[in-house]
């Protein structure tokens, strides 16, 4: 664990003219990437996801919808509109994640992709700031490379509803959801375990339910839903620090490592607020993730 070796981080910049952190903060994390380089960080380029693998995962009608800009009220579902580059850019954000949890499946190494805004997508409209849901996506296209079991970690501050409902009965693919906020939450879905914390439990209530997994070695690849709202700068909840998040991001890589089990893992939610984190800061939270992935890999 303490050796640094190569990892791969799947990262395509966003055309879109939608200035909001879910477009623009893969950028300014890649950028970081290139003015303070991390030890064998590789930026790879990846290949857009398809109208055909997200026609698998959402209402063809919901996909068209984001392609032309009509009907608004599902290309604008995402909460923060549309544009013509929108598809395209959110086609490059979810084909990284799909690549990045490849990646993971087939070296058995960790990975990672610079993307956000996917949890929340549902199966026929886009919802809380998510247009596609590239987690469950990138789930079947790991199923279809071989995978019999794939689990979607979730520590983003909000509920992964969009995750749940989507794999509510699909066999290979679960979710472990550990939430603050209860945004997107749901219950009775199969699949799923949804268990809620606050500023004062988070770190406790993560290493019990990762202890509580069943048989994590024959989890095949995690794919790591990494949200940085938790944290509480970054529009989370006090008590949450930045050496809490550290110490997350840890106990989590940690528990792969232990279970010889790869982790993927995504930016997801985070962001800059008034009195709290600047982008900078924001960027250097997310930067734990990908050196800790690193670090145990
Ligand atoms: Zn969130």
């Amino acid at each position: 664990m303490d050796t640094i070796n190569d990892i791969a981080i799947f990262f395509g910049r966003a055309l879109t003219k939608i200035v909001f952190e879910t477009f623009i903060k893969g950028g300014f994390v890649a950028d970081s990437l290139v003015e303070r380089p991390m030890p064998g960080v590789r930026v790879v380029e990846p290949v857009p996801m398809t109208r055909e693998e997200f026609e698998r995962v959402h209402d063809p009608a919901y996909v068209a919808a984001v392609i032309g800009g009509d009907p608004t009220h599902l290309a604008w579902s995402n909460g923060k509109g549309w544009d013509e580059w929108l598809f395209a850019s959110v086609a490059i954000s979810n084909g990284a994640v799909r690549d990045a949890v490849l990646e993971a499946y087939r070296t058995r190494r960790n990975s990672g992709a610079l993307s956000s805004g996917l949890h929340h997508a549902k199966y026929e409209r886009g919802d809380g700031y998510c247009t596609f849901n590239g987690l469950v996506a990138a789930a079947l296209a790991a199923l279809d490379a071989g995978a019999r079991r794939v689990l979607i970690l979730d520590v983003d501050a909000h509920c992964g509803g969009g995750t749940a409902s989507l794999i509510d009965g699909v066999d290979g693919i679960e979710q472990l959801d550990i939430s603050v906020f209860g945004f997107d939450s749901y219950r009775d879905v199969a699949n799923s375990r949804l268990v809620m914390a606050t500023g004062s439990n988070y770190l406790e209530v993560i290493d019990r339910e990762l202890a509580n997994v069943v048989d994590p070695g024959s989890i095949d690849v995690v794919i790591f839903n990494a949200g940085m709202d938790p944290h509480e700068d970054a529009a989370g909840v006090t008590g949450i620090t930045t050496e809490v998040i550290a110490e997350r991001e840890r106990m989590v890589f940690a528990w792969a490592w232990a279970n010889q089990v790869p982790v993927a893992f995504t930016l997801a939610g985070g962001y800059i607020r008034e009195g709290g984190a600047t982008m900078d800061e924001l960027v250097d939270l997310h930067r734990l993730t990908i050196a800790t992935a690193a670090a145990v890999n």
